[in-house]
């Protein structure tokens, strides 16, 4: 091999052990860590940081790196797509030094404390200063970011969206948003004026800590998640990340008055796990891993929480093993009924608990607020107003305190360009799907309980390339089509009209 390279995997593989070590402490402080070990794990983590980034910012190492990618039509695909993610990290970080970086976390650790206090006390003006602070720090990344050989971004805001989701533009989802729109705006309003009556008086009937567990061992292991390579824990809240190739982790969190929210944290955190899990090995041994984009993972987990779990033929098969758990709750609730209730559409003010037609409209808001910021002059002060008047618009509905406002996420105490990705999610999987009906018989698969089987075709599919292409390459790929938004409107429309009468 060559000497350059080898010296290349050799560094970005103590790096990767650094960043694993940072994993594994990150997840002990959200799973494990009593309050008084928070302090010294918090340092540990910070001072692994600091090694990692010396380590990537060896001076042969990015000699090396800067070299290869000028020689890169000579690699091969793996080759490639490693030193093409490490030139991606030079040119971020190439003009933060030291004491930029430190400046911007000590901004973003004021600003999550500030947010937290605020959204107690549901009040805006105790965040606002630390949100234009946050603001700038957003700024002055979009003035860093060194431009790669022939690149260039139309607007501030693209560099933004580029850090989360690669080559995605303000004019790809204007595009994007402009289609859904006008549809999801008729549909919500044609939901709204059915005739049909939902039950959803059971759901809030206490199930115990046991009965929840049992329901989450039981999904699960349906999934395929191996039980050798993830490990589920109980926590406050649900989220899942890839210690190394064999070590995935997922958690969930147990209300008692509402046992599907359980249900649904397996199926979405599992979609991840899955999605890493029945990533080639490669991926992990040339350390580009984590090339795949937050959208393309929210395609996976939202197909297994919602296109798959919330199906009828889903809910027909797990109906009586459901029955069996939670007597107290299903005695005499049909399986028509849970279908029903667990795909009725209500429009509310808060995001995480939004169904599937209301959902995007909460990201097209968020969207909309941070391209005004970036783009259009929009200052924090409008802020509130802004939200507060978008949502009577879209949703129908006013947010009684600022806390169920423009307080309602963290995301905007560090960064900015993320919310969109939640919605490019949907939109890549609802393309994806109409390929995988044509090629395999999903409904006998899901009727003989073989999730595993639709787990293979993903995976020889949808996961197969995903670090080694773009989200627009990798759309492409699977479907030959360029992305839209059509095939997700398609699908609810489909969906919704039948769940509405309409
Ligand atoms: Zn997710």
């Amino acid at each position: 091999m060559d000497d350059r390279l080898n010296n290349v995997l050799n560094t970005v593989k103590k790096e990767d052990q650094c960043l694993h070590a940072m994993r594994l402490i990150e997840f002990d402080m959200q799973t494990s860590c009593p309050e008084m070990g928070m302090n010294k794990e918090g340092e540990l983590i910070a001072e692994i940081e600091k090694q990692a980034f010396r380590i990537r910012n060896d001076e042969k190492f990015i000699e090396d790196v800067l070299e290869l990618y000028r020689e890169k039509e000579t690699l091969d695909e793996y080759e490639r797509a490693l030193i093409e993610k490490r030139y991606r990290t030079y040119l971020t970080e190439k003009n933060m030094s030291d004491e930029i970086s430190h400046r911007h976390s000590l901004i973003e650790k004021q600003a999550y404390a500030d947010w937290s206090i605020a959204k107690e006390k549901k009040d805006f003006s105790l965040f606002s200063e630390s949100l234009g602070k946050v603001i700038n720090i957003n700024r002055e990344r979009i003035d860093l970011r060194e431009l790669g050989e022939g690149e260039s971004f139309a607007c501030g805001y693209d560099i933004l969206l580029d850090r989360f989701e690669r080559g995605i533009t303000v004019k790809d989802l204007d595009r994007l948003f402009d289609g859904m729109k006008e549809r999801l705006t008729v549909l919500l309003e044609k939901i709204r004026n059915s005739k049909k009556k939902i039950r959803t008086d059971f759901l809030s009937i206490p199930a115990t800590f046991e009965q929840q567990q049992k329901a989450a061992d039981f999904l699960k292991e349906l999934m395929g998640l191996d039980p050798k390579r993830s490990a589920l824990r109980v926590c406050s809240h649900a989220f899942s990340d890839r210690m190394e190739r064999d070590d995935v982790r997922l958690t969930t969190y147990f209300l008692p008055d509402l046992f599907t929210s359980n249900i649904y944290s397996i199926l979405h955190e599992g979609g991840h796990s899955l999605f890493e899990l029945l990533s080639p090995y490669e991926d992990s041994d040339w350390f580009i891993y984590d090339n795949k984009t937050l959208g393309m993972h929210e395609s996976v987990s939202r197909f297994y929480e919602n296109v798959l779990g919330r199906s009828k033929d889903f809910i027909r098969l797990v109906y009586p093993e459901f029955q069996k758990i939670f007597p107290q709750i299903l005695r005499d609730v049909s399986c028509d009924e849970l279908y029903e209730a667990v795909n009725c559409v209500t429009p509310s003010l808060i995001r995480t608990e939004a169904d599937e037609v209301t959902y995007p409209l909460h990201i097209l808001i968020r969207y909309e607020l941070e391209k005004g910021i970036f783009e259009e002059g929009l200052k924090v002060e409008e802020l509130p107003e802004r939200w507060n008047r978008k949502y009577g618009e879209y949703l129908g509905v006013t947010p009684g305190s600022e806390s169920e406002g423009i307080l309602q996420d963290v995301h905007w105490s560090s960064d900015f360009g993320y919310f969109p990705t939640y919605a490019v999610g949907n939109f890549y999987n609802a393309m994806y799907i109409g390929r995988m009906k044509k090629e395999i018989d999903v409904h006998s698969l899901i009727k003989n309980g073989d999730i595993r089987g639709i787990n293979r075709w993903m995976q020889d599919n949808v996961f197969l390339k995903a670090d080694r292409l773009t989200p627009k390459e990798w759309i492409r790929d699977i479907t030959g089509r360029e992305l839209t938004c059509d095939d997700y409107m398609d699908y609810l429309e489909g969906k919704y009209s039948e769940v509405y009468e309409l």
